[in-house]
């Protein structure tokens, strides 16, 4: 098919961006070089690679493409946790090297740790150059340029994570204005965050064209400019990030758009992990994430099990190879999704890059409950289909809480529009329920904001597990 036939594709393409149309074979032998140059910087600076390099008796001359990989193991998060130092390069000042790769740039932590104590990520002035020819290239892909006006909904967190930093840096990669809302939870000696009612403000009175967040702070944000009749004519994307955004969701989203003057928005999914200093994201709804970056970084499905690598369109973990990094660097990491990839290339936009193509599972939220492996995201799916719905969650626990061994429990808690039929609604969420995971749930309306108070936490928790461990 000639390029031009691509729906998707976008008139004028920078330098950047013009990798990601080269042929699968073009970008392979690319990251095959950068491979080895990556593999040979870990010998000679990577306390951790140094190591294990030696222990598995692989030189780095032995690894020639991204095939060689799976001579190493994977690397999961609780590895890396033990020492985070140990996977930052150590180049010493009279290394051959320019400043810029042993410049520390800036320092991110990576989410989802179970001890509390966040894992800090590092980047060199070489690696924010890097990302900022990456971002160029996710902004081309989400269609965002220099006229839009980016609204940053993400919070501001006590620990650094990407999401409010990379927004402002995505609109400086393509020279777009940004407001930050900057909302997040209360500082008492430094009272600097704002509230949802600003953001909303914020959102009219700039006119932005783009609303940039988590999922749900984003929903949010629009239920809240619906409430008070807002003008959100000018949005046109919700570029979304932090949870999975299901068509319902989607759809719901878009309706509640329509209500506050916006025509067409479109609804930008994106898995994004501070390892890749970014995010994969839609070319077009539920059309799969693009890598963007496969200079810089490779990207694997393996098996759970055997830690081999899987063909395209089969389901497991999702691995990341850094190919081009001088602050943290690693091989084959365990992000922690469940996904698929495909290397086809995109029929919207023609780009060659790799794209995750099934909404990831988060592997933590595999519930097994009454015996039973169910996954709470199908279930997720269900409940944000039906209309009506301000917020929920699904609660996992015993009929009798002080009791370990009382038979589990299916809870969902929901808080819904006024005016609505309550046995209408709990009539259908069982009925989901029933479907989605074969089991029927108790209903509990509640107020939305005892299940999400933006002022207080990032996300609505959906899934909820209270049962009492077993020892
Ligand atoms: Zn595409």
């Amino acid at each position: 098919m000639p390029m031009e036939n691509y729906p998707g594709k976008p008139r004028n393409i920078s330098e950047f961006g013009k990798l990601l149309y080269k042929s699968q074979d073009e970008i392979r032998s690319i990251q095959n070089r950068k491979l080895r140059e990556q593999v040979g910087l870990l010998e000679k600076y990577s306390p951790y690679y140094k190591k294990l390099f030696k222990k598995l008796g692989i030189s780095a001359a032995d690894i020639k493409t991204v095939d060689d990989l799976e001579e190493f193991p994977l690397l999961y998060k609780r590895d890396y946790m033990k020492n985070p130092m140990d996977f930052r390069l150590d180049i010493p000042p009279d290394a051959p090297v320019q400043p810029h790769e042993r410049i520390l740039w800036g320092v991110h932590y990576t989410t989802g740790t179970t001890s509390g104590v966040p894992t800090p990520f590092f980047s060199t002035t070489h690696d924010y150059y890097g990302n900022l020819m990456q971002l160029t290239r996710m902004d081309e892909v989400a269609g965002i340029n220099s006229h839009d006006i980016v609204a940053n909904l993400f919070p501001l967190t006590p620990v650094p994570h990407i999401g409010f930093w990379k927004t402002i840096d995505y609109s400086i990669a393509c020279g777009a204005r940004c407001v930050s809302a900057v909302t997040g939870a209360r500082y008492e000696p430094f009272p600097i965050h704002r509230s949802l009612d600003y953001a909303v403000e914020m959102v009219e009175k700039n006119r932005c064209t783009v609303l940039s967040g988590i999922v749900s702070f984003v929903r949010r944000v629009i239920m809240r400019a619906e409430e008070l009749g807002k003008d959100f004519s000018c949005v046109r994307l919700c570029f979304v990030l932090g949870e999975a955004c299901p068509k319902g969701m989607r759809d719901d989203m878009r309706r509640r758009l329509r209500n506050i003057g916006a025509s067409r928005p479109f609804i930008c999914s994106g898995l994004g992990f501070t390892e890749m200093q970014g995010t994969t994201l839609e070319c077009t709804e539920e059309g799969g994430m693009h890598l963007c970056a496969p200079d810089l970084y490779f990207l694997e499905i393996v098996d759970e099990q055997t830690g081999k690598r899987l063909p395209d369109g089969e389901k497991g973990l999702l691995t990341i190879t850094h190919l081009d990094r001088r602050g943290t660097s690693f091989l084959r990491y365990v992000v922690g999704d469940i996904t698929t990839l495909t290397h086809e290339t995109c029929p919207n936009c023609g780009r060659n890059d790799a794209r995750v193509v099934m909404q990831p599972v988060r592997t933590m939220e595999l519930v097994n409950i009454k015996g039973t492996l169910i996954n709470p995201d199908i279930l997720k799916t269900e409940i944000s289909s039906i209309k009506g719905i301000e917020e929920y969650q699904i609660v996992f626990t015993k009929e009798d809480l002080k009791d370990p061994l009382s038979m589990d429990k299916l809870q969902i808690r929901v808080a819904i529009e006024r005016g609505l039929d309550k046995r209408n609604i709990e009539r259908r969420l069982i009925e989901k329920a029933r479907k989605a995971v074969e089991m029927t749930p108790e209903i509990v309306f509640v107020g939305k904001s005892e299940i999400f108070d933006p002022t207080k936490t990032l996300k609505s928790t959906r899934v909820v597990d209270n049962r009492p461990a077993l020892d």
